[in-house]
């Protein structure tokens, strides 16, 4: 009984993580989350999917999103901390998460700084994960037609990758700066992602 009481405990100091998980467009973020998630038993929080929910249930931000979204630029700041913000005051949360999404820009990763900061909720890592131009391309290609997502058109594509590499990258050398970031290279199959994520973490 005490045993098993005291693996117990030690499992919940391991999998109570705070992790943003960083990479493109196409780099395999979505479905390392959702292993991860359930490995690690703690809940994933995608903006991206709550943006979708938004468009989906037709709601006033869902409408202003929708447009904003179709082209592939980002959605306004203030908005999306709001929905985050909802969202980190859940229960949920307090036994960890995986953050995929956000922060999108250095504004955001400064205002999730602070609001985690406010919330006793602060990051543990910054997970990157490191996927080539060619490997994003096509990935990302297969992803149109598997998904039919509408953001995922060669136009929005191109302009996401864009919108990543001029205002998400910095966000890379902000996790550096901190001593949170760690690197896991995001080609090969998805369970070898999944085992380096998780040697990465420990
Ligand atoms: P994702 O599923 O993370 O690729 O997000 C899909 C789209 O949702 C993005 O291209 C943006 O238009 C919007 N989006 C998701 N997360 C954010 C964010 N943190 N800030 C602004 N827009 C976002």
């Amino acid at each position: 009984m005490l045993a098993s009481l005291q693996a117990t405990r030690s499992l919940s100091e391991i999998t109570n993580m705070r992790i943003v998980l960083l990479g493109a467009p196409g780099s395999g973020k979505g479905t390392q989350a959702t292993l991860l998630k359930n490995r690690l038993n703690v809940p994933h929080i995608s903006t991206g999917e709550i943006l979708r929910a938004a468009v989906a249930a037709g709601t006033p931000l869902g409408i202003h999103a929708k447009a904003v979204m179709a082209t592939g630029a980002l959605v306004s700041d203030d908005i999306v901390l709001g929905m985050l913000e909802e969202r980190f005051r859940q229960d949920d949360v307090q036994r960890g998460f995986i953050l995929d999404g956000y922060p999108r820009n250095l504004a955001q990763a400064r205002a999730l700084d602070q609001l985690l900061t406010r919330l006793a909720l602060p990051i543990d890592k910054a997970l990157q994960l490191d996927v080539g131009e060619q490997m994003l391309l096509a990935r990302l290609a297969g992803r149109a037609t598997a998904e039919g997502r509408a953001d995922d058109s060669p136009q929005a594509v191109a302009h996401r990758l864009h919108v990543y590499q001029e205002q998400t990258a910095p966000v890379i050398d902000y996790y550096q700066r901190s001593g949170a970031l760690v690197r896991v290279p995001g080609e090969g199959s998805v369970d070898q992602i999944l085992e380096r994520i998780i040697a990465a973490l420990g």
